[in-house]
């Protein structure tokens, strides 16, 4: 939206980046998933021209990190409420796609899509996933800041976090934070990790999120 004026605008699909502000460890910048999600729309824009991408939301759910300095959370009520009321002010465009980069937000962003999907409205949600050794910036979101933006990657800072399985530590997180279960913030291992590999996993990601576009247009056309 940010290369058109109100007169230019056709009804769409509208992609949505969702991202967070939080900490991501010694070695990454606090806007690494609104980053993430921002790259993930523009490159679905530049793939199919019926897609407009959206200004990114830049708070999310991000309570689970409220232990590490920095992190600014707008809490699960409060996204779901705005995801909710986003997607209703966007009834001029034929479809909606929420891209979220944070994990944090799924539980909220997937109560608002039922509520919204229930209200009629053509929207849809995606969040790219990973290992589950690997949540939170570990290899994967490591790699691709070194595609995205290597100068934002402190290369002298790189060290494991965590590297449980999320299930596994879910408890002790839903307690305490990341802070009971990592000091540092990582949740996986950052070593390792190349802009190549990070080019790989947005490719991946991109197909996956075309096919989620591809089936909210079938739906948006019924
Ligand atoms: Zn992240």
């Amino acid at each position: 939206m940010k290369d058109h004026t109100w007169t230019e605008l056709t009804p769409r699909l509208l992609a949505v980046p969702l991202g967070a502000t939080e900490q991501h460890g010694p070695h990454l910048p606090f806007t690494v998933d609104t980053e993430i999600a921002v790259e993930l729309c523009e490159s679905l824009a530049r793939q199919r021209e019926d897609v407009t991408v959206a200004p990114p939301l830049p708070y999310g759910s991000s309570g689970e990190h409220a232990g590490f300095p920095g992190t600014l959370s707008i809490g699960q009520e409060a996204t779901e409420t705005v995801l909710v009321e986003l997607v209703r002010s966007a009834d001029v465009f034929a479809g909606v796609i929420l891209v979220c980069a944070h994990g944090g937000n799924g539980e909220p962003l997937y109560r608002a899509v039922a509520k919204l999907r229930y209200e009629g409205r053509k929207v849809r949600a995606w969040m790219p996933s990973g290992p589950s050794d690997d949540s939170h910036a570990g290899r994967t979101e490591t790699s691709v800041m070194l595609a995205l933006r290597p100068e934002s990657v402190r290369l002298d800072r790189l060290e494991a976090g965590n590297t449980r399985p999320l299930p596994e530590l879910i408890n002790p997180l839903r307690d305490g934070g990341v802070r009971a279960v990592s000091g540092n913030g990582v949740l996986g291992d950052p070593r390792g990790a190349t802009a190549d590999e990070g080019r790989e996993i947005l490719h991946g990601w991109g197909k996956s999120l075309l096919n989620a576009v591809a089936a909210l247009a079938t739906d948006v056309m019924l």
